[in-house]
């Protein structure tokens, strides 16, 4: 009986999601002692087995699939399920499709958005935008997803997991992925940044997020963005924050214009320290920061990315 990890990745590259899950695979395993065994399934296979044994994986089952198809994913790793294995997914689209597929072959219930490991089959999901925790024992076989930003990466090691090559698993004949098309990503994704800076509606209009993506950009962050700004067309839905976004958790999270309704707060409530930059001493993100500036953000940030620069200098 083992721990099995689909490592989320793509490309060849692990997502920081899928060192996060190795991170709640060990908090497993200091109450089940079952051993781990990562599961890696990509085009481009060659650094795999080094970068899951940096987190910390002694054994790898790879497999090389051409394009993502959840259905031939699934397959490949119920090939490789015992039973007792307990099996672990990202809470992410591909985790959640795969696990799905998983889920009805094995006639399991997925529980998905763990967010803690209470015990050797004991599992707290959060639900309804965080505000309700769940406590689940499953019987049968057990298929979890781990929340993004609760699970603590493992720290990085120098050593290389030991590779099986697995068979891939037959896709669907109904069934065929034709096209997958990465965003062209400039900067650091949100699922992996370590620090955020969020553009909220006080940012103003449209032509002036360059404001704050200087000051994104001059400390390697990732952009971040309230519904607000998503729903007037100002970013990409893709960087949205909160109940109906993503949920983050970075060592700084830096909110500019950013009232700090429920609906955010809830997406980054637990960041490490959280910068508010806000006109209105009364909005309520100030009620969660640690530093607030009552302030205007376009006399602010300017002001932040000249000191940055000449400490860069
Ligand atoms: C079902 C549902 C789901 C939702 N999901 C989400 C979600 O996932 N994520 C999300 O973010 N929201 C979500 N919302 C929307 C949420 O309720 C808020 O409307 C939204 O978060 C507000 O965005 P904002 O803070 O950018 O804008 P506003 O609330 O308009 O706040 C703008 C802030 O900027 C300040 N400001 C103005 N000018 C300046 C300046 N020059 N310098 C500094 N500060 C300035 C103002 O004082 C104000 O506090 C959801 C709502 C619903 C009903």
């Amino acid at each position: 009986m083992t721990i099995l990890v689909y490592l989320e990745s793509y490309d060849g590259e692990l997502t920081g999601h899928a060192k996060e899950e190795v991170g709640m695979a060990n908090e497993i395993a200091t109450h089940t002692s079952q051993g781990i065994v990562g599961i890696a399934i990509d085009s481009n296979t060659s650094s795999l087995a080094q970068q899951a044994g940096s987190v910390g994986i002694t054994e790898l089952k790879l497999a090389t699939i051409d394009s993502y198809n959840p259905r031939a994913y699934a397959k490949t790793i119920e090939n490789i399920y015992q039973d007792g294995d307990i099996l672990i997914f990202p809470t992410s689209t591909w985790g959640h499709e795969i696990a799905a597929y998983l889920a009805m072959d094995l006639e399991a219930a997925p529980i998905t958005d763990i967010v803690e490991v209470r015990g050797d089959n004991k599992y707290i999901r959060s639900t309804n935008s965080n505000g309700v925790l769940v406590t689940v024992e499953p019987e049968g076989p057990k298929i979890l997803s781990c929340r993004q930003g609760v699970f603590s990466i493992p720290e990085e090691q120098d050593s290389t997991a030991n590779v099986t090559e697995i068979a891939a698993g037959e896709g669907h004949k109904n069934f065929r992925v034709k096209q997958v098309e990465p965003l062209q990503m400039t900067r650091v994704p949100l699922s992996d940044a370590d620090i955020i800076v969020t553009a909220g509606r006080g940012v103003g209009s449209a032509d002036k997020i360059p404001v704050v993506e200087e000051l994104v950009d001059i400390l390697d962050a990732a952009l971040g963005a309230t519904r607000a700004i998503v729903d007037d067309g100002w970013v990409d839905p893709d960087l949205q924050i909160g109940q109906t976004g993503k949920t983050v958790s970075p060592r700084l999270y830096i909110a500019c214009g950013v009232s700090g309704a429920i609906q955010h707060i809830t997406g980054m409530k637990t960041s490490d320290v959280i910068v508010a930059i806000n006109t209105d001493e009364e909005a309520p993100i100030f009620d969660i920061a640690d530093y607030g500036l009552v302030a205007d953000l376009h006399e602010v940030i300017p002001e932040m990315v000249k000191q940055l620069k000449a400490m860069k200098q």
